[in-house]
């Protein structure tokens, strides 16, 4: 049995519907699935809907931009209570910021005489928590790139033109935020981020787990992050971080995370439900 714990769908920056993204998690023969679209939980109801009749089992989840000591991380949250107030009320403030960031891009684009709309953006979005990923496609879409990766290249990686920081929380608010709804905090792929160096300081600020498993992994970054684990006491996740086709092909089905690692995440999760109940 196995379990993909790291997936968007169009709630955010992927392509697939929540129905679609579960209907190929079943292909592959999951036992369990997450969700984890970036800085929103809108789609993990209709997700639970389709799990519970394709009978798999479902983990409602969340991915966190934070920073720590300059470096961007991403902070996966899992089986959080996805109507917590002040979880909500805090992850619509990114949802602001994110809007907020398109139209600056957008005015950036235009200032290099790229005539993209904002509207544009937001009409092929169509989320409260639009990214990078729905300007590449709009530019395409517009016929101003010919496809996605030209469109990061040439305006929106870091030090391109239309590159915009986004306002992040710190790692330890993230951590707390995750907590303060009842859920379990895993820093994601911190094989992409290089950011070995603030792990000690994440697990004394409560960080529950590694996704040590993750399609841009190498065996060989994985047995390292396996090892940081095992060495902090850190649970064990991973995920594929399928976007459907936002990233030229569907990665569901590249990696198949044991189900142990599943029924560690379920434990945590009670005792983190237990202390946010206590207050
Ligand atoms: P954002 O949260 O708006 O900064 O966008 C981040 C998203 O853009 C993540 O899903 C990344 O995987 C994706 N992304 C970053 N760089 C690239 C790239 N060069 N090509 C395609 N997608 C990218
Ligand atoms: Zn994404
Ligand atoms: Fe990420
Ligand atoms: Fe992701």
């Amino acid at each position: 049995m196995f379990a993909d714990l790291h997936l968007h769908t169009n709630f955010s920056d992927g392509t697939y519907s929540p129905e679609e993204l579960v209907a190929h998690a079943r292909r592959h023969g999951f036992a369990a699935i997450a969700l984890t679209d970036h800085d929103t939980v809108e789609g993990c109801a209709t997700a639970a809907i389709a799990c519970a009749e394709a009978e798999m089992e479902f983990i409602p989840g969340t991915e966190l931009t934070a920073e720590q000591d300059g470096n961007e991380l991403h902070i996966l949250g899992y089986l959080i209570d996805t109507q917590n107030q002040r979880f909500l009320s805090e992850i619509a403030k990114f949802q602001l910021v994110r809007q907020n960031r398109i139209r600056e891009m957008v005015a950036r684009l235009n200032q290099v005489n790229v005539p993209l709309t904002a509207e544009a953006v937001f009409t092929l979005a169509n989320c409260r928590a639009p990214g990078r990923p729905h300007v590449a496609r709009a530019l395409v879409e517009a016929g101003l790139c010919h496809n996605l990766d030209e469109a990061f290249e040439r305006f929106l990686k870091k030090n391109r033109p239309a590159f915009v920081p986004k306002f992040k929380m710190s790692a330890a608010d993230a951590i707390n935020l995750i907590h303060h709804a009842g859920g379990v905090a895993v820093m994601a792929h911190p094989g992409l981020n290089r950011t070995d160096q603030v792990i000690p300081d994440m697990a004394e600020a409560g960080l529950d787990g590694i996704e040590c498993f993750h399609t841009k992994h190498s065996t060989s970054t994985a047995e390292h992050y396996l090892e940081i684990a095992d060495r902090f006491h850190l649970l064990v996740t991973g995920g594929s971080d399928c976007h459907g086709m936002s990233k030229g092909k569907p990665l569901i089905g590249t990696v198949k995370l044991p189900y142990q690692h599943v029924e560690k995440l379920r434990v945590r999760a009670e005792e983190r439900k237990a202390a946010a109940l206590a207050g």
